[in-house]
C-alpha cells in the first residue's frame, strides 16, 4: 500500500477534476499518461541523499509516480476535506487496514448490521481475537445509535447503502453522536463513488471504496483505497507503513484509468438502473425494488439530502416463490450474468440471503431475493432479458 499527501484546487466541476488530475505532462515526457512503473529499489544520486532519506520516492512500497498520479486524481474527487488517499491491493483489504489503523485492544467498534459480510467476517474473526468488541446495529437507527456506545467505543462503520438491502443508514446523525463520543466515523462508500457521495463532508472521517468496483470498472482488477481526513490520516498512513502491502503497479494504472471515465459510466449506470428499477415496480412477479432513488423507497429522503447520484446496483424482491423457479429465471438470462462483484460495464444477477448472517435486526423480505447489477447495455434489451427471466419464472410455479 502507499499513500501519499497533496491538495488540488477544488474550484472545478467534479468531471474536470477527474480529468485533469494527477497529470504532469512533463514527467511524462509529453505523454498524457504516466508510466506504469514496476520498481522496488530507487537509487539515490549521494550518500547524503541516502542518510536523509531525500527524494521525491524511496522504495516501491511506498509509492511511484503510478500511485501519485491515482492518489492525486482521487484527493481531487474528494474534495477539501480529504487529507490523503491509502491505497491498498482489495476493497477488503482497504476495511481491515482502515480497522486496524483505528483500533486496538480493549476498544469497542459498532457496525452497521447490512455491512459488507467479508467486514463482519474480520471483525468477528481477527478483531475478535485481538480484543476489539464488536456491536452490530439497526442500520435505520439514526441518532438512537447514542445508546449503544461504551466509553471505549471508538468507531463506526457503516455502508450507506447496504450493497444487498439497500437500506440507508442516516450517517451525519451517526456522525454526530460519534463524534460528540470522540470515535470516528468509517464509510464504507464503493456504491456511490465520492462522485454522488462526498462522505468526507458529511461527517465521515474515512471513506474506503472497493475500487475493483466502479473505480476499476472492467471487472479487470482487485483494488481498494481509503481517503482520510486531517485527523484521521496520520492513523491511516501508518497503519498503511506497518502492515506493508501494496497493490500491484497494473492494477494502479487501470485503476487510475477507470477513473478518468467514471462521470460518464456512472452517469449512464444510474440512468438504466433507475429505468430498469422503474419497470420492475411495475411487475407482477415484483413484491418490492429496493433502490434509494425511487421515490417510494424508505430511504429516499436521506439519499436525496446526501447524495448526488445512484449507481447501476439494487435489490428485488419477488413475489413468493420456490427456489425452482428463482433458478429457472436466472438460468434463462442471457445478458445478466451470474458471478460475484459489480461495478463492471456488463449487467449480472446473483440471488442473495441477507438474513443469516444479521445479528441486531431481522430482514424478512417476504420472498426471493435477487441483487442485480446494470451494466452499461441497452436498457430495452436488459428488459427484454429480464421479461424472457420472468417467462421462465412463471412457467416453472
Ligand atoms: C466488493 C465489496 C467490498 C470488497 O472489495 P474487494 O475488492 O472484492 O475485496 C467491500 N465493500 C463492498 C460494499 C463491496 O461491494
Amino acid at each position: 500500500m502507499n499513500s501519499s499527501e497533496g491538495a488540488k484546487p477544488f474550484s472545478q466541476h467534479p468531471d474536470t477534476r477527474l480529468v485533469t488530475s494527477g497529470r504532469d505532462t512533463k514527467a511524462q515526457k509529453g505523454f498524457v499518461n504516466p508510466p506504469v512503473v514496476h520498481g522496488s529499489t530507487v537509487l539515490y544520486p549521494t550518500a547524503e541523499d541516502l542518510h536523509a532519506h531525500r527524494g521525491e520516492f524511496q522504495y516501491g512500497r511506498h509509492g511511484t509516480p503510478t500511485t501519485r498520479a491515482l492518489q492525486e486524481t482521487l484527493m481531487a474527487l474528494e474534495g477539501p476535506n480529504c487529507a490523503g488517499v491509502g491505497i491498498a491491493p482489495s476493497g477488503l483489504a482497504a476495511i481491515t487496514t482502515t480497522l486496524l489503523a483505528v483500533l486496538k485492544a480493549g476498544d469497542h467498534l459498532l457496525v452497521c448490521d447490512n455491512a459488507y459480510r467479508p467486514s463482519r467476517n474480520f471483525c468477528n474473526g481477527l478483531l475478535a481475537r485481538y480484543g476489539v468488541e464488536t456491536t452490530y446495529f439497526d442500520p435505520l437507527i439514526g441518532a438512537g445509535i447514542e445508546a449503544l456506545f461504551k466509553p471505549n467505543t471508538r468507531a463506526v462503520l457503516v455502508e450507506a447503502p447496504g450493497s444487498q438491502s439497500f437500506e440507508m443508514p442516516d450517517i451525519r446523525a451517526i456522525a454526530e453522536v460519534a463524534h460528540a463520543r470522540d470515535a470516528l466515523v468509517i464509510d464504507d462508500n464503493t456504491w456511490a463513488t465520492p462522485l454522488y457521495h462526498r462522505s468526507l463532508d458529511q461527517g465521515v472521517d474515512i471513506s474506503m471504496q472497493a475500487a475493483t468496483k466502479y473505480i476499476g470498472g472492467h471487472s479487470d482488477i482487485m483494488f481498494g483505497t481509503i481517503s482520510a481526513n486531517a485527523r484521521a490520516w496520520p492513523l491511516v498512513t501508518e497503519a498503511i507503513r506497518l502492515l506493508g502491502a501494496c497493490a500491484g503497479p497494473d492494477d494502479v494504472f487501470l485503476a487510475l484509468r477507470g477513473m478518468r471515465t467514471l462521470s460518464v459510466r456512472l452517469a449512464q449506470h444510474y440512468r438504466s438502473g433507475l429505468d430498469v428499477a422503474r419497470w420492475l415496480a411495475t411487475r407482477p412477479e415484483v413484491a418490492r425494488v429496493l433502490h434509494p432513488a425511487l421515490e417510494t423507497d424508505p430511504g429516499h429522503a436521506i439519499w436525496k439530502r446526501d447524495f448526488t447520484g445512484a449507481s447501476g446496483l439494487f435489490s428485488l424482491v419477488l413475489k413468493p416463490a420456490p427456489q425452482k423457479a428463482v433458478d429457472a429465471m436466472l438460468d434463462s438470462l442471457k445478458l445478466f450474468g451470474m458471478g460475484y462483484s459489480w461495478g463492471g460495464f456488463e449487467s449480472l444477477a446473483i440471488p442473495f440471503d441477507c438474513d443469516s448472517y444479521r445479528t441486531a435486526t431481522k430482514w424478512a423480505p417476504g420472498g426471493p431475493t435477487l441483487r442485480l447489477h446494470i451494466g452499461l447495455e441497452s436498457v430495452e434489451d436488459l428488459k427484454a432479458d429480464l421479461d424472457r427471466g420472468f417467462a421462465a419464472f412463471n412457467a416453472a410455479i
